[in-house]
């Protein structure tokens, strides 16, 4: 009989919170215990809970909590390929293999991210526009169907199942291990250059001279309007070549140092970001840089994870929440759609702390994956209620029309009209879905909420 335990959950946004009976599984046989112990509320993986929204949660069901589920299974130092549990994380993978000279092929902007997670949202880095999402990089995967039957899916075994899997949202089936490709460095340190960019035009001008750079991203200031409606600060950067060396122990020194300052260790008062200090956190970190730009050698941790440095982050937007709105539009002459979004914003006065932008490559999975050619914004809001839900009602109206969609590993509140809207290969996912889990054992909130699943709409 599995062991279960009665708890609230929550995604990395803090909203929704819903209370469910969790599982901690650390072997495979407990995994099939607890599989044999579901019941008609339905079974979810949760990996370290880094969605925003309510993708990894399950109210009134069974959740299963994967990250113990954390064992490097087998690897190749000639060709780099990793084969691990679900439940390793990229922190894992980084500790085990920095140092060895490999690193993931895909980062998301944090390391606390299961591989299971990472594909089930078919996650992105800064390295899009080179290399493709995380699932790119991931030739099988052993999945636990709702039969109760493990499948080896990859290219020739299932494909159809690999392929709905990646970015499925958990609801093919619980992921058991993944074989990956991890990429060759010389060194933990990065290239870089930061630009400052005067405006979106600016933006997209220095984005197209960073085509040599393997990884690029940009802050941007989205409460500036006029002239300088999208400035901000522009990143690019290459794992080091070997003639390049960093200072190793200023970042240990550093680490060691902060490590304990730097931690959110209660709610945020709901006065603290407000319109006032959101404006004067992006006037004063634009103005922070230089005009121009600035070339320096750094180490990897805060090039990829700047924010991973202040445990518990989440709380400044105090007990009511946050929710994050990414979205991606198809590229177009004016930047019409994404200008009529920072302008929806502005004029809501629901200014985003964190704003992100970058331009995708062209790949393109299909099915619930999220990245498509086009620009993508990532933007994250207090949770002012049923003003802001309001205001991201316009949005998508504007993602809609522009032909993009939101990032269901971000979401809370899409309705499903738009979603089908959004993603169009949805049904011929669904039917995939659907084949290997006619009674809807695999569920989560998001997919009854948006029709993905049984018990929804
Ligand atoms: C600070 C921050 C920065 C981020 N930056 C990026 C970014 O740059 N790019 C990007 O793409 N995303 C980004 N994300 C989102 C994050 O990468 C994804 O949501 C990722 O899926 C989280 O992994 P997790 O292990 O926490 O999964 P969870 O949040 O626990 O789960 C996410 C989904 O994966 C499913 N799942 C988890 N494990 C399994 C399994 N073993 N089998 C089947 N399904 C499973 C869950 O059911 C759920 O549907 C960021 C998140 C944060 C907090």
């Amino acid at each position: 009989m599995a062991q279960w335990t009665e708890r609230e959950l929550w995604g990395w946004g803090r909203y929704p919170r819903v209370p469910a009976r969790v599982g901690r599984p650390e072997r495979r046989s407990e995994v099939m215990a607890a599989f044999a112990d579901r019941d008609a509320s339905g079974l979810l993986a949760h990996g370290l809970g880094r969605s925003y929204g309510d993708a990894a949660l399950l109210r009134d069901g069974k959740v299963l909590l994967t990250r113990r589920l954390d064992r490097m299974l087998a690897f190749d130092p000639e060709t780099g390929w990793l084969r691990c549990e679900a439940g390793v994380s990229i922190e894992d993978i980084l500790e085990t293999f920095v140092p060895r000279g490999w690193f993931p092929p895909v980062t998301p902007g944090t390391k606390f991210v299961t591989v299971g997670g990472a594909l089930a949202c078919d996650i992105h880095g800064k390295n899009h526009h080179v290399d493709g999402c995380w699932s790119n990089h991931v030739r099988r995967v052993e999945l636990l169907t709702a039969s109760g039957d493990v499948v080896i899916c990859d290219a020739q075994n299932e494909p159809e199942l690999f392929k709905a899997t990646v970015g499925g949202m958990g609801l093919t089936g619980l992921m058991l291990s993944m074989e990956v490709q991890l990429v060759p460095i010389h060194s933990p340190w990065i290239e870089m250059e930061s630009v400052r960019v005067e405006n979106l035009d600016h933006f997209f001008e220095v984005s197209a001279e960073s085509a040599d750079f393997t990884h690029t991203v940009s802050w941007i200031d989205c409460v500036t309007t006029g002239k300088g409606m999208g400035r901000g600060i522009f990143m690019r950067g290459r794992h080091a070549r070997p003639h390049i060396d960093g200072n190793e122990g200023v970042v240990g020194v550093a680490k060691d140092v902060l490590a304990p300052f730097l931690d959110v260790p209660v709610d945020g008062p709901s006065w603290l970001l407000n319109k006032a200090s959101i404006k004067t956190f992006n006037e004063v970190y634009f103005r922070r840089h230089p005009k121009g730009s600035h070339e320096s050698v750094v180490h990897f941790e805060p090039f990829f994870y700047p924010l991973d440095a202040i445990r518990n982050w989440n709380r400044i937007y105090g007990k009511r929440g946050f929710l994050q709105y990414q979205l991606v539009v198809p590229r177009e002459p004016d930047h019409r759609s994404l200008r009529a979004v920072l302008e929806a914003i502005t004029s809501s006065g629901m200014g985003s702390f964190l704003a992100v932008i970058k331009e995708f490559g062209a790949q393109d999975n299909g099915g619930l994956s999220f990245p498509m050619p086009g620009v993508t914004l990532a933007l994250d809001f207090a949770n002012y209620g049923d003003p802001l839900l309001a205001l991201l009602d316009r949005l998508d109206r504007i993602v809609v029309e522009a032909g993009g969609r939101v990032y269901l590993g971000k979401d809370a509140r899409l309705e499903p009209d738009t979603f089908r809207a959004m993603y169009p290969d949805w049904k011929a996912w669904r039917d995939v879905r659907d084949t290997w889990d006619p009674t809807g054992v695999f569920r989560s909130d998001l997919g009854r909420r948006l029709g993905l699943c049984m018990g929804g709409v």
